[in-house]
């Protein structure tokens, strides 16, 4: 039985600050040992529950932030940046479940820490044939794409309330509560691991309760960017269109094929000159 697991790390346990989640910073060490906990409380649930194969895809900016060591050793690691589907990159249609660990709530929800929907310095909110979605939305149409359920998200409890909303039946961990965009009311990480390990093992035995995200015949997708002259340089690609002055807009068939467009698309919108 195989098991697919995506790790962000603005929804691990204790973490509430961007200071907390870039590396480079004084505190960014710490933080990563706690994310790599929870994805072995994570995976510790799921082994118990008879899981036997596990990939793991490290999701968070360089995605180089899980102790490679430390990561449990039936867990093997996808590493690193640039890979076409982002986020889920490793996924395939072998898999029987998904697990989607110390994820966030989409650009501008309320009190949710570290909120923003796949590039916060560029993006002021990301639609999907007219709905707002978040990484979360994106991530499990994603596992969709291949029929495979996502059965378990842990972040803070707005994160949780909106995977919710989007995948009917996933077992949730809300391992805080959002005050603001960077202060949280957080339970101890040994609380929060034994919470993630239960529920893991939870969410396996009952992954047939939970159904795949249900692909779209057709799936046009907004970018709202923040400044203008990123939506404007983005426009020059072809297949692009310009809706307004900072927003791009740009079609697909599968949204397995949309998401390496939708990385390059933010990647060129990102560039800093442009802000
Ligand atoms: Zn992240």
């Amino acid at each position: 039985m195989k098991l697919f697991i995506s790790v962000d790390m603005e929804g691990i346990s204790g973490v509430t600050d961007w200071e907390d989640v870039e590396k480079g910073t004084k505190d960014y060490d710490y933080y990563r040992n706690l994310m790599t906990e929870d994805v072995n409380a994570a995976i510790e649930g799921a082994l118990e529950a008879g899981v036997t194969e596990i990939v793991v895809n490290d999701s968070h900016d360089t995605m180089r932030n899980l102790v490679v060591d430390r990561l449990h050793p039936k867990a093997q690691l996808i590493r690193g940046f640039i890979k076409p589907l982002c986020m889920m990159e490793g996924i395939d249609e072998s898999f029987d479940m998904a697990f989607f660990i110390g994820y966030h709530s989409m650009a501008g929800a309320e009190r949710a820490i570290l909120n923003h929907t796949l590039s916060d310095k560029a993006v002021q909110r990301i639609r999907i044939n007219g709905r707002e979605i978040g990484e979360a939305g994106i991530n499990a149409a994603i596992a969709g794409a291949f029929g495979v359920p996502v059965v378990l998200v842990t972040g803070d409890s707005q994160t949780a309330a909106e995977v919710e909303r989007e995948i009917s039946g996933v077992y949730t961990v809300a391992v805080k509560e959002g005050i603001g965009m960077f202060t949280a009311r957080c339970l101890h990480p040994q609380i929060s691991r034994q919470m993630i390990r239960e529920k893991a093992a939870e969410a396996v035995r009952n992954r047939h309760k939970v159904q795949p995200v249900k692909p779209l015949d057709h799936y046009e997708i907004e970018v709202e960017f923040k400044y203008a002259s990123s939506a404007q340089l983005v426009s020059f690609l072809p297949g692009m269109t310009l809706v307004d002055g900072k927003t791009i807009r740009f079609q697909a068939e599968d949204i397995r094929k949309a998401m390496p467009v939708l990385l390059a698309v933010l990647l060129l919108g990102d560039v800093k000159k442009l802000a």
